[in-house]
């Protein structure tokens, strides 16, 4: 089979370059023909050869996950080339290619490539600027993809957050019903005559109130979320909403032998806010520093005034507990709906037994207050340690005033 001549390639690749130019390239070149579904690239392997192609056409891709998934990034055909990237970084190859019929490419080896760049400006220069056209298309790409798939999670989101408030709906009636037959029978004097019936009965009752306030939680999330959340703010005064808040808890304190200590500024600012949703935010905050503290822990509740980053005057609320602590990666996560650090199946279940399971719902709950009222609220931990018990420390800053409804 004769040889391919590279010099007409050359030329079509390489325009700017001179007869003599590409006769020097054309020098160390190699004719090569593959068949289709020939690997000429390997993503993440070291390699020496620079493809250019004069006939036929390559997919370059690159992997998306762990699992095989990769995306096409393009095609190229006759003229282009591919692998100059890697060669010039001395790196891996940062794509794969593979050629998606019969094609005809000339190699060029690393060590004469390199060589040609630097004795030949204007080869330096061409390549350059066609790596960067394909570069800044690529960005661009990416960013279409995300855009794209951004919509998508937007919209399955959506479809969740229907789901959970058609699902809150639905069992809303039963439970109403159950409340009311549990009522009922509590009236009954056969049954309260009988302890072990009434025992029962508590019990009924106490899970029915957990079912009750799990459903309440969802529809919370549900509205947080879909940013129809209004608040109505009214004068609060900070410290008798949190001395309620920790009166919630008391008992589930004392079960666990935890002790809560509370620090208050002598000179507390009153803030306008909605005190039902913020009762509610700090409330969860509250509850998962006693499910992720071992019994025998202390929690610390504190508030002062604060300059917020904006300039503005606010208050900050901090809720300190000695329990596991969050490692760095959970940190932000943890305020997604539905996010739980580790497997959901390890957690033990009850609303306030260390560990116990919930929904994943109560930070987002939190942030989606917090964030109505025009504040923040991050953690701050060293790590996550079930031995050494690091502890996590919260933070709610929200502004005095909220901001006035759409920006108004
Ligand atoms: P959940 O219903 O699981 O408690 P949350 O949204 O309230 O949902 O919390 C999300 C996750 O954040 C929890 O599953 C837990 O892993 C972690 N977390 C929250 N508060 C603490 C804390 N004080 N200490 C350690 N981990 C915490």
């Amino acid at each position: 089979m004769p040889d391919l001549d590279p010099l007409p390639t050359l030329r079509a690749t390489f325009p700017d370059l001179s007869e003599e130019e590409l006769a020097t390239i054309g020098a160390v070149t190699r004719g090569r023909r593959y068949p289709a579904g020939q690997m000429l690239c390997h993503e993440g392997v070291c390699e020496e050869t620079f493809y250019i192609i004069a006939e036929g056409e390559c997919a370059i891709t690159q992997r998306i996950d762990d699992k095989g998934g990769e995306r096409e990034l393009r095609r190229v055909g006759k003229g282009s080339f591919v692998g100059e990237i890697a060669l010039i970084q001395n790196g891996p190859r940062s794509a794969s290619a593979c050629t998606t019929r019969a094609t005809r490419v000339l190699e060029i080896d690393k060590a004469d490539f390199v060589q040609l760049l630097s004795r030949s400006p204007h080869m330096a220069l061409s390549i350059m600027r066609v790596t960067l056209e394909r570069m800044r298309e690529n960005d661009q790409a990416a960013v279409d993809d995300l855009r794209r798939t951004n919509q998508t999670l937007q919209l399955l989101d959506r479809n969740k957050l229907d789901f959970i408030q058609v699902a809150a709906h639905e069992l809303r009636t039963p439970i109403t019903v159950m409340k009311g037959s549990l009522s009922v029978l509590r009236a009954d004097t056969a049954v309260g005559g009988n302890p072990s019936l009434v025992r029962i009965l508590d019990s009924l009752a106490k899970g029915t109130e957990r079912l009750h306030e799990i459903v309440n939680t969802m529809l919370d999330v549900t509205r947080i979320d879909s940013d129809r959340l209004r608040i109505a703010p009214v004068p609060v005064p900070v410290r008798s909403l949190l001395n309620d808040i920790v009166n919630r808890v008391k008992r589930d304190l004392n079960e666990r032998d935890l002790t809560l200590t509370t620090e208050y500024a002598a000179d507390l600012p009153l803030i306008h806010a909605d005190q039902t949703l913020l009762q509610k935010a700090v409330y969860q905050v509250l509850l998962n520093a006693v499910k992720y503290t071992p019994d025998g822990g202390v929690i610390t509740v504190r508030t002062h005034g604060v300059m917020l980053d904006s300039g503005e005057p606010g208050i900050e609320i901090i809720v300190a507990d000695t329990g596991i602590g969050l490692a760095p990666e959970h940190q932000r996560l943890i305020f997604e709906k539905f996010y739980q650090v580790g497997s959901v199946a390890l957690h033990s279940s009850g609303k306030t037994t260390f560990k116990g399971g919930g929904p994943g719902l109560g930070l987002a709950i939190a942030r989606g207050v917090v964030r109505a009222h025009g504040g923040r609220i991050w953690v701050e931990s060293p790590g996550c340690d079930e031995q050494a018990l690091p502890g996590s420390t919260f933070f709610l800053q929200l502004p005095l005033h909220p901001p006035a409804p759409n920006g108004a």
